[in-house]
């Protein structure tokens, strides 16, 4: 296939040709010198794009060309550029080094949004913005990554705030042959086009290829002439419809996906989903298989053991799920075609207990390896999925956890790069993971990184202001307010920002429960605090949407003007000079709902130190002594721990936070000791370098290997597997506990004749007789499970029973040794389960019977 690049013949003279391979790949976001190279060819239209390169390209007159051509400081910086862009492809990668037998094996990410960069509107929130993340980490350590996702014609949305702050959601149609997209054709120079049945229509899909680095990513689109105008609708707006476009979507994105791949001519070894969005993926996948002849149980076991779903959503009301009618209507195509499979299918999402088809489900029953995204984030999916596990003890439930993180050269300060590479040694930035290194940080001096900071947060007050300016001006403010901006924020107050999707778990509204209080805080005369906040709310969330007014209408109290701030349209640039040039990140989401969050962790290496609620990645991350932990009684109820963290903010921020800031005069020595224990606690850990070795580490490589196993000599393994689960799970009613034994009094005579030795004191011999039908008891393991306490938490202490006499028709006794005290039923049960090494999990399979 080829990516066909229009604007190749744009006209750039020979010198800087280049420029063009610049713009169409996304390195540029995460490469400083080639952002400032762009920026020198027109700053004021640099700002103007968005920082979009092929606009601004596609809009620079030949004449500045030719001046530029023979320009000699953007020539030095065009070769600098081009010399680095070099360097980084021709780089021996981690990849390489650790995995040089997988070079070949290619690893697909399926996500419903990307957040690359602000000249790519494709990313509503987090999310997204970690799926960008990811890629391009998967870049710089060379992972054999392709992406695949959808292009919105509309994208999200840009978001205005009006005179009442009133948010007012508008769409913008972009152009994509002004985006740094490339749209891919076939080998006779068309476009690639693949089809997709949904309902009782095709739907025709473009592709677009997104460069991260070294990998791609595929966006599809079905604005595509020859559909009907509702499909061609499908991929208009990132989470804009309703359910009927919802699913529509997400075919696209899953089924559509894996055409895409093969349209492309990808082959793919192992599919990663990042949220249950894209989990039709295994639907196509089984086909697929089923096409080619597979048996139904052995194509879902192929598909299982080259998934891996990465789940977000700690509520169960935020999992997408379907009516079974929607999923029949819209899958009817896949559905009449493998009729005598219609309930296999179907059942692979069924939510038994709601009767509805859930993607969650979906992604759990077809992928082997799940994960969260945070410590927390696993022993809170744990929990909410242990019913769809048969019950077992919590933390038996086979769902982990890998913590998310972000991308370093994305979100890390150009100044403050530069500070860090003249006292961290060696390839710093490649070797971010390494904990040693940034203990360098400590020979940084302290007036050196505050002077940068203090530069990283004046630019920030320049964009805020400019960001205010435009909605004051727009929205026809007095002329002494407009002029009145001017002078808003001062880079002498402590400045606490707060930036994500105005979700209303995030409660961004909590530190105005008291005005008064905060008044004494922001209009302290010595000792001055201000607030910036931003984000968008999602179009129907009028909740969301009303906390947006309440912010605004505290902005516009005369007692908080120019001290507290509501910027408009958050964005990845917004968001860069927040996360740069405040001094405090607040984030005091209701706990457990964040699953991870990721802005602080771009605070943190910015040396901006976090105060948050331990959830999500937080949770993990703070130390006692790298930020501050706003604190409350996670059990209480709702309303108690608002008031409680509520009263955490304030007083932390009066007697800890404000005097430590303002504790020494210009250079606060102390502060500045906080911010580098910040940095060199956190950085090291929440980037996403380290989150994609463990995902290789963790789970793509053991995925790999496995389904290389399954797969090798025609399927011998994988169909071994299959065949045995399918044959257990048929058979696991024949077994049954016939006897169970405990009493200290009945041990058996060897038992008995070693009670005599001091080691057997205060023990006893447990026997478990059952029975087993057909099934060979050593495809099982019988087991004592009881608990024990470890600080606050129980956890399950579990002893193999070892198989001590075999007894007629396929009646098996098994024993094993426990404290004395413990009775059966009051203290411990045992249970049995079947057991196999090509299981992944030891609840592979959802039986287990119990005592
Ligand atoms: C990082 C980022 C987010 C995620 O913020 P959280 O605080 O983790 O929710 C959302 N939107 C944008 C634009 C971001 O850059």
């Amino acid at each position: 296939m080829n990516t066909k690049n229009p604007y190749s013949t744009i006209g750039l003279p020979l010198e800087i040709e280049r420029l063009n391979e610049l713009a169409y790949n996304l390195w540029f976001s995460w490469n400083d010198e080639a952002k400032a190279l762009f920026s020198l060819i027109d700053p004021k239209r640099w700002e103007q794009t968005l920082h979009n390169p092929v606009r601004l390209l596609l809009e620079t007159d030949s004449e500045v060309w030719s001046a530029l051509s023979k320009d000699g400081p953007f020539l030095e910086q065009y070769e600098r550029v081009c010399q680095q862009w070099d360097a980084y492809l021709s780089d021996t990668t981690w990849f390489q080094k650790s995995y040089p037998e997988h070079l070949q094996h290619r690893i697909a990410y399926f996500s419903a949004e990307f957040g690359f960069h602000e000249s790519l509107q494709i990313y509503s929130g987090g999310l997204g913005i970690l799926a960008g993340d990811h890629c391009k980490s998967a870049s710089d350590l060379g992972i054999p990554l392709v992406g695949v996702g959808l292009l919105y014609k509309r994208g999200y949305f840009m978001q205005k705030i009006n005179q009442d702050g009133q948010q007012q959601a508008e769409q913008i149609v972009y152009d994509f042959n002004h985006l740094p997209i490339l749209p891919v054709s076939n080998n006779n120079g068309e476009q690639l086009v693949i089809t997709i049945s949904i309902a009782d229509r095709t739907v025709h899909l473009r592709i677009w290829q997104a460069r991260i680095g070294r990998n791609s990513v595929y966006l599809l689109d079905s604005d595509v002439e020859g559909n009907s105008p509702w499909d061609r609708e499908l991929t208009a707006q990132l989470y804009g419809g309703d359910q009927d476009i919802r699913i529509a979507q997400e075919l696209l994105l899953g089924m559509g996906g894996v055409k895409a791949l093969r349209a492309l001519e990808l082959p793919t070894a192992v599919y990663h989903i990042n949220e249950g969005h894209a989990a039709f993926q295994a639907f196509e996948r089984i086909r697929e298989q089923l096409e080619n002849g597979v048996p139904f149980h052995i194509a879902l076991e192929v598909i299982r053991s080259s998934s891996i779903f990465t789940t977000h959503t700690p509520v169960p009301a935020g999992h997408d799920a379907f009516t079974q009618s929607m999923v029949e209507y819209y899958c009817s195509s896949l559905l009449n075609r493998w009729n005598d499979h219609r309930h296999e299918f179907l059942q692979l999402g069924m939510d038994e207990a709601k009767q509805l088809f859930n993607m969650t489900h979906l992604a759990l029953n077809t992928a082997a390896l799940r994960n969260g995204v945070s410590k927390l984030h696993g022993e809170v999916s744990r929990d909410m999925f242990r019913s769809f596990h048969n019950n077992i003890g919590v933390q038996e439930v086979p769902i982990h956890h890998i913590t998310n993180g972000v991308h370093m050269p994305t979100w890390l300060a150009p100044e403050l790069k530069e500070l860090y590479s003249r006292f961290l040694p060696g390839r710093w930035l490649e070797d971010q993971t390494s904990g040693n290194l940034w203990k360098s940080l400590e020979l940084i001096p302290a007036e050196s990184l505050w002077e940068t900071h203090v530069v990283l947060k004046e630019r920030m007050i320049r964009f805020a202001r400019s960001n205010l300016l435009e909605q004051f001006t727009r929205n026809g403010q007095p002329a002494e307010i407009i002029e009145g901006v001017h002078s808003y924020l001062s880079a002498r107050a402590l400045t606490i920002g707060f930036a994500r999707r105005f979700a209303t778990y995030k409660r961004a509204n909590l530190i105005f429960s008291d005005l008064d209080r905060l008044d004494r805080l922001v209009n302290d005369p010595e000792r001055p605090v201000q607030f910036l906040f931003a984000g968008k709310a999602h179009p129907a969330d009028q909740p969301g949407q009303d906390m947006i007014r309440d912010i605004y209408r505290v902005s516009q109290m005369n007692r908080f003007r120019g001290k507290i701030i509501l910027l408009e349209n958050y964005d990845m640039n917004m968001a860069r000079h927040l996360v740069q040039g405040v001094d405090v990140w607040l984030n005091n989401p209701r706990r457990p709902y964040e699953a991870s969050g990721t802005s602080g962790q771009k605070a943190a290496m910015n040396g901006v130190i976090n105060f948050s609620i331990l959830d999500g990645w937080w949770e993990e991350g703070y130390n006692g002594t790298n930020g501050w932990s706003i604190e409350g009684n996670n059990e209480a109820d709702w309303h108690t721990q608002e008031l409680e963290n509520t009263e955490s903010i304030y007083r932390q921020l009066e007697q800890e936070i404000v005097p430590l800031y303002y504790n020494e005069g210009k250079l606060p020595t102390q502060w500045v000791d906080r911010m580098k224990q910040s940095i060199q606690s956190l950085a090291p850990v929440y980037n996403t370098d380290r989150m994609v070795m463990d995902y290789t580490n963790k789970a793509y490589m053991p995925s790999l290997k496995r389904t290389l196993q399954f797969l090798d000599n025609d399927y011998d393994l994988v169909t071994k597997v299959a065949d045995y689960k399918r044959f257990i799970i048929s058979n696991w009613h024949h077994v049954r506990f016939i006897e169970i034994r405990d009493d200290v009094n009945g041990q058996s005579a060897e038992f008995a004749a070693k009670a005599s030795n001091d080691k057997t004191q205060g023990l006893k011999e447990v026997t478990a007789t059952l029975s087993f039908g057909p099934i060979w008891y050593k495809d099982t393991v019988v087991e004592i499970v009881y608990y024990e306490q470890r600080g606050e938490d129980w956890y399950p202490v579990v002893i193999q029973m070892e198989p001590s006499r075999e007894l007629d028709n396929r009646v098996v006794q098994f024993k094993a040794v426990i404290a004395s005290h413990l009775q059966h039923l009051t203290h411990y049960t045992i249970r049995i389960r079947p057991i196999s090494p090509s299981f992944v999990s030891s609840f592979e399979l959802p039986l287990v019977t119990t005592t």
